[in-house]
């Protein structure tokens, strides 16, 4: 059984290293950005709601997110452990997990942060823009991103440091690399 959060900035691979990971644990993916994607695509009332933040790279409010969350996380397949891809992104979306998973009687057992420098990122992003073509991936919501990020989830790596939780993982190499590293740090959870 492991709870794990996975974070890191935009372009730093958390979607594929995520799945890797849960392939290999046999735990549910929680990625909020999927879950807000797929929403926006089928057009449902989350999904329209979501809209003008995913396109203009802001952060969806807490308390859709939270929700979100709150309601998978409960769900069957999260008993054998889960990994969340995406959440939290702010201090209160941090906080109320600790709030949901107590209330549940579970806990966060590792938070795995994927470091990559913001150059990087930015010319990661716009290659993936060609090929998945995500209609948040035009340079100007990239920029705007990558600001949100830095402003507001980059202080919880601050936040799960003091917890003893946290893991940095360097996030510059081969995608096989980086799931080794990760699978090495979390040998020792
Ligand atoms: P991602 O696929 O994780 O990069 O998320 C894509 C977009 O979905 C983000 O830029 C946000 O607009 C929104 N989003 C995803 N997760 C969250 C979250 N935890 N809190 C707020 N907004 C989110």
């Amino acid at each position: 059984m492991i709870n794990i959060v996975f974070m890191g900035p935009p372009g730093a691979g958390k979607g594929t290293q995520a799945k890797f990971i849960c392939n290999e644990y046999k735990i549910p993916q929680i990625s909020t950005g999927e879950i807000l994607r797929n929403a926006m695509n089928e057009g449902t009332e989350l999904g329209e709601k979501a809209k003008e933040f995913v396109e203009s790279g802001k952060l969806v409010p807490d308390e859709i997110v939270i929700g979100i969350v709150k309601e998978r996380i409960q769900k069957s397949d999260c008993e054998r452990g889960f990994l969340l891809d995406g959440f939290p992104r702010t201090l209160k979306q941090a906080q109320e997990l600790d709030n949901i998973l107590s209330e549940l009687n579970k806990i966060l057992h590792v938070v795995i942060n994927i470091d990559v420098s913001e150059k990087e990122l930015v010319e990661r992003l716009l290659r993936r823009a060609k090929i998945e073509g995500r209609s948040d991936d035009t340079e100007e919501v990239i920029r705007a991103r990558m600001k949100t990020y830095f402003e507001q989830t980059y202080p919880l790596i601050e936040y799960y440091k003091e917890k003893k939780l946290l893991r940095n993982i360097d996030g510059l190499g081969s995608v096989e690399e980086i799931t080794s590293r990760i699978k090495e740090a979390l040998k020792n959870v």
